[in-house]
């Protein structure tokens, strides 16, 4: 299995923007399926993994940083 460029939480760009003009995402879920919110309007869709890797463009630095917790 492959490992995607992005982790839960990161921020990425699409090849396309959002139907709300943005284009900015946080990945909410990884897997078979990859989650995506947009930033914008909070919009969750879901791709399929390989369609996902077609559509990234690439990553963004994340807005906030947050504090690594334990557990899981
Ligand atoms: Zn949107």
């Amino acid at each position: 299995m492959e490992i995607l460029p992005v982790q839960i939480g990161d921020y990425v760009a699409l090849r396309k923007p959002h139907a709300c003009g943005a284009n900015r995402w946080r990945v909410v879920r990884l897997g078979a399926d990859v989650g995506l919110v947009c930033t914008h309007c909070d919009r969750r869709i879901l791709l399929p993994r390989d369609e996902f890797e077609r559509r990234l463009r690439r990553r963004l630095p994340g807005e906030e940083t947050e504090n690594e917790t334990s557990g899981g």
